[in-house]
């Protein structure tokens, strides 16, 4: 494949192509009637459909990460996450994709056998940091240690925080909002689970309004109520756009023990999705999230006439991490934190 360059983006910022854009949006009727909605009520954007060695929401941050790192001069992406982070694995395949290094810390130590997500990671083979048990800041510290590092041996490395949540990564779901409104004309809702907060805060500041976003909590930052609007507002400027009216919505009840912690109503969200309509959710973020839709419906959150859009994130891979193969096959599990 041709190395893809930087090309003009929207909002004046230069964007390097590595998604499949745009990204299918097709209803979800059977998982829709089963829940008692109205034909045409339940949509899903498959952003688990954008390419990128598996595909998931860090496409869309890439492009302009990438196209900054470029302009910028620099050599090496340096990021990190959780264990199973799509976030490291979709990193290193950007890398790859464009002709940059790639160094990513780990939370964690080196599993003797690699599973999930671990195995894509070793295959795209950038230079892997196993940190050990690292909470959120930890990892954070982690990738400016390792920049840090790298710039001393004399390499000009671009560091991406966890989940490539800054402005620059987050004007990928400002363009995507704005997708969604080229495909559909009435959306009263989206929901998205809200790891970093990137995601979320895209498409708020896109869409330019805070109420028609749901994000579900999956645990992964404590402070993802201050960090959404925060963000919100920093790519709303960056974009040259009015900050988003309304307020911040984020549903904090789908946690259950913890970050990547399995949970039943995930479970059932994950066998609905798979049982009526073929799709695949994980267990970490998009089980966690359609998990938060199905009580927003049932407590009557979602207002019958209201069309709801569920933002497929991706995660797939995490599904084959071993630690989640007997609570797929029999709801129990033996995942320990
Ligand atoms: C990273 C990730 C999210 C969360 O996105 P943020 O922008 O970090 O909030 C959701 N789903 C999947 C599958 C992810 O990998």
């Amino acid at each position: 494949m041709p190395t893809p360059k930087p090309e003009p983006g929207p909002f004046g910022f230069a964007r390097i192509s590595l998604a499949h854009l745009p990204t299918p949006l097709e209803p979800l009727d059977r998982l829709g009637a089963h829940l008692g909605m109205e034909p045409g009520a339940l949509l899903i954007k498959r952003d688990d459909a954008t390419g990128l060695a598996g595909g998931g929401n860090k496409a869309r941050k890439l492009e302009y990460l990438c196209a900054d790192a470029q302009a910028r001069g620099c050599d090496t992406l340096v990021t990190g996450g959780g264990h199973q982070s799509n976030h490291v694995r979709m990193t290193a395949a950007a890398a790859n994709r464009v002709g940059l290094e790639c160094t990513v810390v780990i939370a964690g130590d080196r599993p003797a056998h690699p599973s999930g997500n671990v195995v894509l990671d070793e295959l795209l083979g950038p230079a892997i940091i196993w940190i050990g048990p690292a909470d959120y800041y930890a990892i954070e510290a982690a990738i400016a240690e390792e920049s840090d590092r790298l710039t001393a041996a004399g390499r000009h490395p671009y560091a991406i925080p966890v989940g490539g949540a800054n402005a620059i990564g987050a004007l990928g779901y400002v363009v995507a909002a704005r997708e969604l409104q080229t495909q559909a004309n009435e959306i009263g809702l989206v929901v998205v689970a809200g790891g970093s907060g990137g995601t979320h805060a895209g498409l708020a500041a896109g869409f330019g309004d805070h109420t028609l976003v749901l994000g579900i909590d999956v645990g992964a930052r404590p402070d993802l109520d201050q960090q959404v609007p925060l963000k919100a507002n920093e790519v709303a400027v960056l974009a040259g756009l009015n900050p988003p009216t309304g307020s911040c919505q984020i549903d904090h009840d789908q946690i259950g023990p913890g970050y990547a912690a399995p949970t039943d109503a995930c479970r059932e969200a994950l066998e609905l999705a798979a049982r009526l309509e073929g799709v695949i959710l994980d267990p970490v973020y998009t089980g966690k999230a359609m998990a938060g839709l199905i009580q927003a419906w049932r407590d009557g959150r979602i207002g019958a006439s209201t069309t709801t859009v569920f933002w497929h994130t991706g995660g797939l891979p995490a599904l084959f991490a071993s630690a989640y193969a007997d609570w797929v096959r029999t709801g129990s599990s033996l995942w320990t934190t």
